[in-house]
């Protein structure tokens, strides 16, 4: 399939992607988006009440949340500028859910296993608090976590916390939205910026729209 067979919206997300993440992070830095909503009301934040509603949902229904920040691309040196974006932005609000909820659990990379095993001094120390995963071939550690202090609140290992862990709450992109950055919207932090981000929406709408009168002018 050609590039042209694409969807002229896909293809634009795929542009934009390729040739603004980085001016586009940094409009979004630096608040562009309150000079263009000045210009122009954007419907995400005409429709605020609505839009919360949503995403208050994912305080008890999991589901996942795009952001309006470019998410990383192999073959784009600038892609990880909206992942220090939204490190710079994010604020955690310490509640302890995503460490101390029943679930799944958590897998551990072979490097996570040995630095944690090493921390504890036995590998068969390690393993009481795990289940191994014949699918995935690997060490899922026990949720609620074990290394979760419930009293301090914090993380007992937080140095050597999984890599799962040091990402969290970013998930990977939406199928819908393959080049935007998506957060568990079950983490109270996250939902917090995605309501504060809404109005950057208007910045990749607007940059869309140059790239769109572009594609149609060549
Ligand atoms: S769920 Fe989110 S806000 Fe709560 S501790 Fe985890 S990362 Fe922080
Ligand atoms: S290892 Fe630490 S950061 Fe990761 S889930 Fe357990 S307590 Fe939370």
């Amino acid at each position: 399939m050609s590039n042209n067979d694409v969807d002229p919206l896909s293809r634009i997300r795929r542009l934009c992607h390729q040739l603004c993440s980085s001016s586009c992070v940094n409009q979004k830095r630096h608040g562009l988006h309150v000079v263009f909503l000045k210009q122009r009301p954007h419907w995400s934040v005409l429709k605020k009440d609505e839009q919360f509603k949503q995403i208050d949902l994912g305080d008890k229904v999991p589901f996942d949340i795009a952001l309006p920040l470019p998410a990383r691309d192999p073959d784009k040196p600038n892609s990880e500028e909206g992942v220090k974006l939204f490190w710079e932005t994010f604020k955690c609000e310490r509640c302890g859910r995503c460490c101390f909820t029943p679930g799944a659990g958590l897998y551990l990379e072979k490097e996570d296993f040995e630095k944690i095993a090493e921390h504890l001094g036995s590998k068969k120390k390690l393993k009481s608090l795990c289940r191994y995963d014949k699918d995935l071939k690997g060490w899922v550690l026990r949720q609620p976590c074990p290394f979760y202090d419930t009293e301090k609140k914090e993380c007992l290992i937080y140095e050597i916390r999984p890599l799962t862990c040091t990402k969290y709450p970013l998930h990977p992109p939406l199928r819908e939205m393959p080049y935007n950055l998506a957060v568990d919207a079950f983490c109270p932090g996250a939902r917090d910026l995605a309501k504060e981000t809404l109005g950057w929406w208007i910045i990749c709408e607007n940059n869309w729209a140059k790239i769109l009168a572009k594609l149609t002018s060549d």
